[in-house]
């Protein structure tokens, strides 16, 4: 049975406690106020997805602002599964037990007893937190009274400040969740409460980086890869799709556009583009993009420059590219160095993909120096020569639709034709 299909909201059974399960923490999405439950909603929604194809039965609960994750899976499995979810900022391995104070006292116990064998020195601290204000004992006496227990019976000391391990014992009417690890989650804001963007995806370290960063501020991202055929090979190609399936698992299946560029970039060339050509080539991308964006419903397209690192991303070219957009650019790298772009693509999974060698299409007819300070007259002069409205049309009617990290690969990259994703070629403006 595949998570997707049997899961609940709640339908964990109490006859079989005490079981794992694991907490997740919403992280800034309980902070909103209002539009918590909008938040909570998109949260278990991104967890389900993330959850697809696990492997067995699971189920999802949640209770006033701690969602707990259960089923037939191992909860390592679990674990590694609700990690990757952008905007819980905990994910812990816990205990489900029925809410007694003798359940919770010997269980407590029975962990740190195991724990204390591989941790000598171990120091310990309970916290505790009562949702069911029935419970016969106060937040605080509970505290008190599994630490007495724990520090009588296996005569660990107690560290409030700095604990070894700290327990933490949240209690519900009928089932209270302890638990003792803790991994850090993703943090941020649910994928799709900020709306939608579409990524200019390259090969490099950059794009992947600021996806990643787009999606941690609540964008549901799709992709759009520009290769320099026919003058170059697949590997970009290649290359993207891996990228894009990486990324895709922090969020629900974005698509990865793909767009031949080569003829293009070729045309400019030709009509004397010399040493503006790689702005020129980078307008007509963000015009292009800008163009899909619309036809697949994003509201600003992204992109991975850091101001400064390249030629090509001074402010003067910077200006000069956004001159030709119709949506918002955002550049989440803006302010980044390149090795803390290249640090976050290892802890995101993308860097082992980044490095491998491609055929980058801007660096297809780029001359030999770029200039640092493209100006609009500059490129216009060089735009006017062709019909750019045609060319973004061409564009677009020979864009590929893939859907990197589908349930079957094979279907997403079957689904390589024309308008798979429902985009038409229309003209941009
Ligand atoms: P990256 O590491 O992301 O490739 P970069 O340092 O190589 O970036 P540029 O080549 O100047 O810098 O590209 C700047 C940005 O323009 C990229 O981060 C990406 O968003 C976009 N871009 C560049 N080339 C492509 C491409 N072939 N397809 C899609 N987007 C691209
Ligand atoms: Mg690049």
């Amino acid at each position: 049975m595949t998570a997707g299909s049997s899961m609940t909201t709640g339908g964990s059974s109490r006859a079989s406690l005490p079981a794992p399960c694991v907490l997740l923490k919403p992280g800034e999405a309980f902070l909103k106020g209002r539009n918590r439950e909008r938040f909570e909603q998109r949260l278990q929604d991104n967890l389900r997805y993330a959850l697809r194809g696990v492997g067995g039965s699971t189920w999802i609960k949640t209770t006033q602002s701690v969602t707990v994750l259960g089923g037939e899976v191992p909860v390592e499995e679990l674990v590694e599964r609700a990690r990757r979810v952008i905007g819980f900022s905990a994910v812990e391995p816990a205990v489900r037990v029925p809410s007694t104070v003798e359940d919770i006292a010997a269980t407590v116990l029975g962990a740190l007893d195991g724990l204390r064998a591989e941790r000598p020195g171990l120091t310990f601290a309970v916290r505790a937190r009562r949702r069911d204000k029935d419970f016969p004992l106060t937040s605080t006496q509970l505290e008190r009274h599994v630490g007495g227990v724990v520090h009588e019976t296996l005569g660990l000391p107690v560290d409030l400040r700095n604990p070894g391990v700290r327990v933490s014992v949240e209690v519900g009417r009928h089932e209270t969740y302890l638990s003792w690890e803790r991994h850090k989650g993703q943090g941020g804001l649910p994928v799709g409460t900020s709306g939608r963007a579409l990524v200019l995806l390259s090969g490099g370290y950059d794009s992947p980086v600021a996806a990643y960063r787009a999606m941690r501020r609540g964008l549901r991202c799709d992709f759009v890869h520009f290769t320099g055929a026919p003058y170059t090979n697949a590997a970009s190609v290649y290359k993207a799709y891996a990228l894009a399936r990486e990324l895709n698992r922090y969020q629900p299946g974005g698509r990865l556009h793909v767009i031949a560029l080569g003829t293009a970039q070729k045309q400019l060339a030709i009509a004397g583009a010399g040493k503006f050509q790689v702005v020129a080539q980078r307008r007509l991308m963000i015009r292009t993009a800008g163009a899909l964006a619309r036809q697949t419903g994003a509201e600003a397209l992204v992109t991975g420059d850091s101001l400064g690192q390249v030629a090509s991303q001074t402010l003067t070219n910077m200006a000069t590219i956004d001159e030709a957009a119709s949506l918002p650019v955002l550049r989440p790298l803006l302010g980044w160095e390149k090795q803390e772009i290249i640090d976050e693509a290892h802890t995101i999974g993308t860097a082992g993909i980044s490095v491998l060698p491609d055929e980058d299409c801007c660096k297809l007819l780029a001359p030999e120096r770029v200039t640092t300070r493209a100006y609009v007259p500059d490129v216009q002069r060089v735009e006017k020569r062709l019909d750019m409205d045609e060319v973004i049309e061409g564009l677009l009617r020979g864009a590929q639709c893939l859907r990197p990290g589908a349930d079957d690969a094979a279907t997403g990259l079957a689904a390589a034709a024309d308008g798979a994703c429902g985009v038409q070629a229309v003209p941009s403006r």
